[in-house]
């Protein structure tokens, strides 16, 4: 199967509205660039250095989705160029995004990571966290960044039903972070969840982003 046709039967399969983050992490120019002549525009990259390669080499309408976990000392690498990040894990980071977007001119959209996983994970807010992010007044004390919505990612096992009730969880959380906190602002409007192996449940339980790499590009 080459990237294209890997592309098509994933985008075949997204509801209208559902955004495809194609996960280029480790992957060369090549299949990037197979993936952008197919009309792909928005790519998905885990590594400051590598994402910074890519921005300088790639055409300059792709928007870039940071993923992964992001260290403040880094982000004035992909500030003045960056689309979303998805995986805010602490109001340290949040700030060191606002302060580098300042210094760009620019606003960047951001997603607050939660984890909603069974396993240990060292990254991400607590469901209660999260509420009490939203309570922070410094928070919306930061002008330069619009907090876009919500990350998370499952449990890696093949039950479908607990991965199925984590994605839900997280909805909910969504879904009354929105109530509470944005109830007049559009912009909190992404709920990021789903990868090659859930994207399907993440879908059925309110995704409005999939962040999908090796059902594209093969393998890692
Ligand atoms: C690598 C990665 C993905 C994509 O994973 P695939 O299983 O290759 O689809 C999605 N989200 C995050 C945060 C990742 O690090």
């Amino acid at each position: 199967m080459t990237t294209e046709s890997n592309l098509n039967k994933v985008r075949s399969s997204l509801p209208v509205g559902v955004k495809l983050i194609a996960v280029s992490k480790t992957k060369n120019s090549e299949s990037i660039l197979e993936a952008y002549g197919a009309g792909q525009r928005r790519f998905g990259e885990n590594k400051v250095q590598e994402l910074v390669t890519k921005w300088e080499t790639l055409p300059k309408d792709i928007e870039w989705h940071f993923i992964g976990h992001l260290q403040s000392n880094k982000v004035r690498f992909i500030a003045p160029f960056i689309s979303m990040i998805h995986a805010i894990d602490s109001f340290k980071i949040l700030k060191a995004v606002d302060e580098e977007a300042k210094r760009a001119g620019r606003i960047i959209p951001c997603l607050i990571q939660v984890h909603i996983a069974m396993e240990e994970t060292k990254f991400g807010f607590s469901p209660e966290e999260v509420v009490e992010l939203f309570h922070n007044k410094e928070v919306s004390e930061l002008k330069n960044i619009i907090i876009a919505g919500v990350m998370g990612m499952a449990t890696y096992t093949d039950d479908e039903e607990l991965i199925s009730q984590e994605f839900s969880s997280l909805n909910s959380l969504f879904q009354t972070i929105k109530e509470d906190f944005f109830k007049n602002n559009p912009a909190f409007c992404e709920l990021s969840m789903g990868m090659s192996q859930d994207y399907h449940l993440a879908i059925e339980n309110g995704s409005t982003m999939v962040r999908v790499g090796s059902s594209i590009f093969g393998e890692r």
